[in-house]
């Protein structure tokens, strides 16, 4: 099969200033997953790759470059999902952790669980032989500034990807630092298996974006997934997962990205914006600020 990825640099209303920067990382996150795919390998690691590109990137909210919650404390969560063997491996309120996406990984191929949380999340890490970072050190002087002026619009987002591989096998991943200036604890749909992300073999994979509360309640994910499962291509998913969310909240706040079990691409979103990179039926990689910018 011909292998496919799409990623996302979040959903929101970010400073237009900043598309260059956003479209630089997701060409690059394209270009590392597609990489893999490429080389033969497996979709898991295509989206696992892709999305550390993004947690190094500053100007996106996962890994380094987060914003910290009310407290000024830096806690992530990250959710990779195997479309395989339907397992999963998800972690939430990590301080320590520079690639909280790897964390998750491990936590699906090298424990008997599937979700680790706080200070036990960190001290799993560290037992599997990831090193712990002092929270501090993945707060950009930028997050930092915008705790302080406790106002972080006009930033960009969470990130993710979902890929199918060569062998038709999907994969889902999410990573972000949650809503900026969050209350401690607060945990969003992003780590959640069927909110901010999921993959089946054969029917496809999606990972969603936005206002993690109304995510989380419309299992968005699950049902973009079960539309799929119903014969929709990804992109008539998409489209009925959002008015779905729609019809729920006044201001549902989701985008998605989605790849169907034939391996067609989707996007769709109810905020002013959504940053994507793709490889598109051209074999060149793409990027788009505006899902009315995504063809395939
Ligand atoms: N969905 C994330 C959350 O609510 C935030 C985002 O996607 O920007 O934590």
């Amino acid at each position: 099969m011909e292998p496919r990825i799409i990623v996302h640099g979040g959903a929101w209303d970010w400073a237009d200033d900043l598309h260059g920067a956003m479209a630089g990382y997701l060409q690059q996150a394209t270009a590392v997953g597609w990489g893999v795919l490429q080389a033969g390998g497996s979709a898991l690691d295509a989206v696992e790759r892709a999305v550390n590109v993004l947690e190094d990137a500053p100007v996106f909210e996962a890994g380094t470059g987060g914003i910290p919650n009310a407290d000024g404390v830096l806690e992530m969560d990250a959710l990779i999902v195997d479309g395989a063997t339907h397992k999963f491996g998800a972690v939430a309120a990590v301080r320590q952790v520079q690639y909280p996406i790897s964390l998750a990984r491990k936590v699906l191929e090298e424990t008997d669980h599937c979700f680790f949380v706080g200070a036990g999340a960190d001290q799993l890490a560290a037992r599997l032989g990831m090193p712990l970072v002092p929270n501090a050190r993945l707060i950009t002087p930028e997050a930092f500034a915008q705790f302080k002026r406790a106002d972080a619009t006009g930033t960009a987002d969470t990130v993710g990807a979902v890929a199918m591989d060569s062998m038709g096998n999907v994969a889902a991943a999410t990573s972000t630092s949650g809503l900026p200036l969050k209350p401690a604890g607060r945990v969003g749909d992003s780590p959640l298996l069927g909110s901010g992300g999921f993959a089946w073999n054969g029917v496809g994979a999606a990972g969603a974006t936005g206002y993690g509360e109304n995510i989380m309640q419309a299992l968005l994910t699950k049902y973009t997934c079960d539309k799929m499962a119903q014969g929709f291509t990804a992109q008539e998913a998409a489209n009925a997962a959002i008015h779905y969310i729609d019809g729920m909240f006044v201001n549902s706040m989701a985008g998605l990205i989605v790849i169907d079990g034939r391996g067609r691409l989707g996007v769709a979103h109810s905020t002013p914006k959504i940053a994507i990179g793709w490889v598109g039926d051209d074999g060149a990689i793409h990027t788009a600020m505006d899902g009315s910018g995504f063809k395939k």
